[in-house]
């Protein structure tokens, strides 16, 4: 999508507002001067101003939202309007931008827009509030992680192609090794280009099944109309060839990171007969590194045998500590939400570290109730951090489907959210990715 050009109506702007942007037809942002961008959480509407805001992160990507009218303020009238039409050309339509903001931000207010009937599903990203401010686009985050582990900057092709071709030296016949080069190369996956630099956290997918049909699945959306955004691993990894790329990473970056659960498969739980022993080939050879599974936790028995047989951290994909909201986004299949609490509790009680990650949405994770469930649960079991991730999944038809289970107050705000939850928990850390554990 590319700026266009600067439209205005009138003189009294007000200088703090963030200016809105909206797209058109062809794609070019258009930015409106004598309207204010918009943020939306739930039935809450704000005209944001720079206050709300920040220079949009680096990696950040516009989205065009198709079927939709964007909503903004109109400074003059000192009213919000749904725009139909661009209001300096009339009769060409007009459509909400919104911002896929890069790892590290956590949204605080969402794109404001309107859907038109018959729209379709949005596809699987997160859509930010974005404007313009000075010489530059802002958008409504707030930053929770500071590291710069994926940043596209730091992983040159040509570093990758090196590690690639390294690799296939070092372990030709590896089918994991060869399915990350894939993952790298075709996907652009961060966590697998990290693998082949030789840097922070590598990826261990193992698993092709899933005891979870979480709505907005991006490995598999059966019978859904919406398209998910990278195919599955179809075969499980021997736990040789595991360790063998396990242990390659951590001997690389020895306070490295290596991690079971990544977006192109299912649950790792489901694949621990490979991932147990694995696990302990890994321990048998060294202390140094994490080992860390990223999961639905499902599965309390199997997550107890596999920090028994040496993983350090657990991360706990969650949208919600309310059972009947839980169920409706994670639509469990043969487990319960007590099982997830279960799988928290042994990791505890083994010593290892537990996050969770946090799957937010201004307008429900921010609401009264939600808030309660989480101050609730952080009572009973001390986690150790709370990943903020932004939720990729079309806000108003997610806001439909938990307000079908479950009642909602006013939203306080994200970042308000943010403060409370940290006066209440100064223990608890607050941030973005897999924390290495290595001292
Ligand atoms: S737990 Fe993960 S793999 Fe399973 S359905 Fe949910 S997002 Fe997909």
């Amino acid at each position: 999508m590319t700026r266009r050009r600067r439209q205005s109506k009138s003189t009294s702007t007000s200088e703090s507002y963030l200016t809105a942007v909206v797209a058109n037809a062809a794609g070019e942002i258009v930015e409106l001067e004598g309207f204010a961008a918009v943020g939306m959480a739930g039935p809450l509407r704000l005209p944001l101003t720079v206050r709300q805001a920040r220079p949009i992160p680096h990696g950040s990507e516009f989205m065009f939202l198709p079927d939709r009218c964007p909503v903004v303020f109109d400074i003059d009238a000192g009213e919000l309007v749904t725009l139909h039409e661009n209001p300096y050309a009339p009769g060409e339509p007009v459509f909400p931008v919104a911002a896929f903001n890069s790892p590290g931000y956590v949204i605080t207010w969402l794109c404001c827009y309107e859907e038109n009937a018959g729209a379709d599903f949005l596809p699987l990203f997160s859509y930010g509030a974005v404007g313009w401010h000075g010489e530059g686009f802002y958008t409504a985050v707030q930053q929770v992680d500071r590291e710069r582990r994926q940043d596209l900057r730091l992983m040159p092709r040509k570093k990758v192609e090196g590690g690639v071709r390294h690799f296939q030296k070092q372990m030709p016949a590896n089918r994991l090794r060869r399915h990350l080069e894939k993952c790298a190369l075709e996907y652009g996956c961060p966590a697998a280009k990290n693998f082949f630099i030789g840097r922070c956290e590598a990826p261990l997918p193992t698993a092709p099944a899933c005891n979870a049909r979480c709505l907005g699945c991006l490995s598999l959306q059966k019978d859904s109309p919406i398209p998910c955004s990278q195919d599955r691993i179809d075969f499980t990894p021997a736990p040789e060839e595991i360790a063998e790329v396990a242990l390659a990473h951590i001997e690389r970056v020895p306070d490295g990171v290596v991690s079971f659960g990544q977006g192109c498969e299912g649950d790792p739980l489901l694949a621990a007969e490979a991932i147990e022993p694995a696990v302990r080939l890994i321990r048998r050879q060294t202390d140094q590194g994490t080992i860390n599974l990223n999961t639905n936790a499902s599965l309390p028995e199997t997550v107890a045998r596999l920090f028994d047989a040496g993983m350090n951290s657990m991360r706990v994909s969650i949208n919600s500590l309310r059972e009947a909201c839980y169920a409706a986004y994670f639509r469990p299949q043969g487990y319960h939400f007590a099982d997830v609490m279960g799988s928290i509790e042994e990791a505890l009680a083994r010593g290892g570290h537990v996050a969770l990650n946090y799957l937010n949405l201004p307008g429900f994770t921010d609401t009264p109730e939600e808030y309660a469930a989480l101050a609730a649960f952080l009572e009973e079991r001390p986690i150790q951090l709370i990943q903020w991730r932004n939720l990729n999944y079309d806000p108003l038809r997610y806001y439909a489907a938990m307000d079908a289970v479950a009642a909602h107050g006013t939203p306080m705000g994200v970042a308000q959210l943010l403060k409370r939850v940290k006066k209440r928990f100064p223990n608890l850390k607050h941030g973005y990715f897999n924390p290495s554990l290595t001292p």
